[in-house]
């Protein structure tokens, strides 16, 4: 029993928490900001803008669900300990623990906060809830690097400048990227640009990426996405949600759906499943894309750029895949 009890300590350790050299080599003494991100996507764009004058850490990793993510053993000594935190904000970390700890916390700045702060109208809400997964559309992403420029510029005045000029730079490569996947989507022929997923992480995604303009301007770019399970994932499917998936599959001749990496895919099998016994021909894609989590370290999905490009491309080779 020990032995077990030892052996899922050791798991836990290592799978749900920072390695511990990492932790320890982020709090030694550098004389570099200490900067905390609450996601791998935010760690990553924080990175390339405050490259060799921060050490970051990134406090939901791995696979785990950032939507139901709570504090754990050592996270408040992070949060305490660092001088900038960046997070998503939009109701993404909305557990109470992780809320409380970032909501009134001068030191943390929710970037998702930020962009709707500048463009309220492109920040999509659902009766009280705000969609939070800004990230999948890069050009609204993007959006993120002036807020974090300034909040590295005044917390180390001396590397401003610095600063300032990788937040340039870091634009216009999000700019490049966020053309990138418009050519790759634009590869799809308009009729089979229909996305369906595990969860409600690609409503940016497929505004962006799938629907024509016309459709953004008007709103109908909607029926370009449908996911089983909410904007926090939750694999309970109604009888009723089965059926809505099932009638959005025949109206839109859908025949791929996508899992994703950190859920179960037991919702997609589920419709799936309930589909073809009910005449249609569906399947569910062999690769999965990453919803809320990136990919582990030498996975296609362990940098953002990396992780988007294989959304991008997974969804072209799956929509466009002869049976
Ligand atoms: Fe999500």
């Amino acid at each position: 029993m020990r032995l077990i009890s030892l052996f899922l300590l050791i798991v836990l350790t290592c799978c749900s928490s920072p390695k511990r050299g990492e932790l320890k080599e982020w709090m030694e003494p550098s004389g570099r900001l200490k900067v905390l991100a609450t996601t791998a996507m935010i760690q990553d764009l924080v990175q390339k803008i405050g490259g060799d004058q921060i050490d970051i850490l990134t406090l939901i990793q791995g696979d785990l669900d950032p939507h139901s993510y709570q504090l754990v053993k050592g996270d408040d000594e992070k949060l305490g300990f660092a001088n900038l935190i960046f997070y998503n904000g939009l109701g993404l970390e909305h557990t109470p623990s992780i809320y409380l700890a970032l909501a009134h916390n001068p030191r943390a700045i929710a970037l998702g906060g930020e962009i709707e702060k500048a463009r309220p109208d492109l920040i999509l809400t659902y009766g009280q809830d705000v969609d939070p997964h800004i990230w999948t559309d890069v050009s609204l992403w993007k959006l993120a690097v002036p807020s974090i420029v300034q909040a590295l510029s005044e917390k180390d005045p001396i590397h401003a400048e610095e600063y300032r000029r990788r937040g340039q730079k870091t634009y216009r490569e999000l700019d490049a990227l966020d053309q990138q996947i418009t050519n790759i989507m634009q590869d799809i022929p308009e009729e089979k640009r229909y996305l369906v997923t595990s969860h409600d992480a690609f409503n940016y995604f497929s505004r962006r990426y799938l629907a024509s303009s016309e459709e953004r301007a008007d709103g109908s770019w909607e029926k370009r996405f449908q996911a089983p399970e909410g904007l926090s994932p939750d694999s309970q499917l109604s009888p009723y949600q089965i059926q809505h998936l099932i009638d959005h599959l025949k109206t839109y001749q859908i025949e791929v759906l996508f899992p994703e990496t950190n859920l179960n895919p037991d919702s997609i099998l589920k419709i799936v499943d309930a589909g073809n016994k009910k005449g249609l021909n569906v399947r569910m894609a062999t690769t999965p894309l990453y919803g809320d989590a990136m990919g582990p370290k030498g996975s296609d999905g362990d940098t953002y750029e990396k992780m988007m490009l294989h959304n991008a491309k997974t969804i072209r080779s799956g929509l466009m895949e002869k049976k």
